[in-house]
This record gives structure tokens, sequence and C-alpha cells, in this order.
């Protein structure tokens, strides 16, 4: 009897977070009612074959970025390495300056077989003194975004390019980023999702070795190693900005399609 009323209180929490972030935007119609009774929606799997798959043009925009495995700019082994792999090659590590000011490395967090990763620039207060990605008010503001997609937090994968705080919070250094960034694209190869999401321009500089601008990112699949790549407002930059959030969240429904999740309708 507990048991289904925690469970009731979960769903009408998740519920309530899915709708208070879609009333943010705008929307106020959610999964028409033509969906039929009798099946709940399956989650679409995570597909096993996209390995070899073509890298083809995607969209009739040029101004697509494709990018092949950086991996092999730091190791030409070829290995795929497990995320404890990886942590256990990090180490307690003082390869750049920015192990001085940590109090934890934050590696990151999730689903180790996760069908979407974001990547964020750099631990924050919070995530330094716990050790977990995005767990500050950007992180709540991303776990809502996770919920508004349909998803679970623990079902998505979350890493950031560097993984020790900045001093103040500032962007992490060119030398920083090239120390550190190796370890992330381990991560991206380890896990293999279908659909990478770049939180702001450090995530989009470092995987696509571009320096465009957001504004010009964003919008469009770009490829990482074959993998779809979105490029998207960073949540701070929504708390900052909210204008940004209907943009932030037109990216998204274009990862949730790509992903065969239900979008809300709009009216
Ligand atoms: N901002 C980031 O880029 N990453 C975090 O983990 C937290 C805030």
């Amino acid at each position: 009897m507990n048991k289904d009323k925690s469970e009731l209180e979960e769903i009408v929490s998740e519920l309530t977070t899915y709708l208070g972030f879609q009333k943010d935007l705008g929307i106020r119609t959610v999964f028409g009612s033509e969906k039929k009774k009798e099946e709940p929606p399956q989650k679409p799997q995570r597909k096993e074959s996209r390995e070899h798959e073509p890298v083809g043009p995607m969209s009739d925009n040029e101004d697509i970025i494709v990018v092949e495995d950086s991996v092999s700019l730091f190791d030409k082994s070829g290995k795929v390495m497990t995320l404890e792999e990886i942590r256990e090659e990090i180490g307690d590590c003082t390869r750049c300056q920015l192990h001085e000011g940590r109090t934890n490395l934050v590696f990151g967090d999730g689903n180790p077989r996760a069908r979407l990763v974001f990547v964020g620039e750099g631990p924050g207060r919070d995530e330094d003194m716990q050790g977990k990605p995005f767990v500050g008010r950007s992180g709540q503001l991303l776990t809502k975004i996770i919920q508004a997609m349909g998803l679970k937090r623990e079902e998505v994968y979350i890493c950031n390019v560097v993984k020790c705080r900045p001093p103040n919070n500032r962007t992490p250094e060119p030398e920083e980023m090239s120390t550190c960034e190796q370890f992330l694209f381990k991560q991206i190869r380890s896990i293999k999702p279908e659909v990478i999401v770049c939180l702001g321009a450090t995530a989009a500089k470092s995987i696509l070795r571009t320096k465009n601008s957001l504004g010009s990112l964003r919008g469009k699949f770009h490829r990482y190693s074959g993998t779809k790549l979105m490029v998207t407002y960073h949540p701070a930059a929504l708390l900052r900005n909210p204008h940004f959030k209907k943009p932030a969240w037109e990216d998204m429904q274009a990862v949730m399609k790509e992903l065969g999740l239900p979008l809300p309708k709009m009216k």
C-alpha cells in the first residue's frame, strides 16, 4: 500500500516537473488525445549497429561539422576502455593546474550504456563539493530538461570537458582543456551514445574543434565519430536569459525525435 503511494507520489512529482518546464516554454497542450489506449508507449531501444553507419550528408545545411573520433590523437591502440578503466587512468590527477583547487574530481555520472550523453564545461562549486556533475542550480534545470524529454536522469550520461573545477568558475584555459579532453573522448567512445548534446560553447569547441559561435552551431545535428551531436545553450545561460529556453527546447525536441521519443503537441 505504502509502496503504491510512494510510486504515485513519484509519478505526480515527475509530472509536475515536466509540466512546469513545458509551461515555462509556453507549451499549453501535452501529448495529444489520439494516443492508443491499450499499449503504453514503448521507449525505443538503443540501436546496436550504429558503429559502422556511413557518415553521409545529414541535411541541406552546409554548416554541419563532421569530426572523426578524437581518441586516436591521444591513443593509437584503438582500444575501447570501460568507464572504470578510464577513471582509473585519470587517477589522482595532477596533469594540469586545476587539480590545485579541487575538492573532488568530477568524472561523470549516469548510464554507461546511455543513448544520450550531455557534456558540460567543468564542475562548479556544488559539483566540486559532491564529486558529481550538474548538481547545483544549473544541474537542477538540466534534470528538469531531461525529465521534460521523457527521460530519467539515471538513463542518460552526464559529464564535462574538464574534470576539476576552474577557480571562480572561469572558463577552462585551452591548455587545461587539451590536457583533460582525452578522457571525455574516451568516455564517449566507451558509451557509444546515439546522440551527444553539448551544453554551451566550451563543450562544442572541444568536441567539434571549432571556434564558431553557439548561435551558429545550435539547431542542427553535427557529427562526432559517426554520432549525431546537437549544440545547445548551457543551463546556466538559460537561468541568466530565459529567452534562450525556447530555442533550447527546440534543440531538445530535435534530439527527442532522433531518439524516437514522443514529442509533446504544441497548440
Ligand atoms: N556547469 C557545468 O558545465 N558542469 C557542471 O557539472 C556544473 C555546472
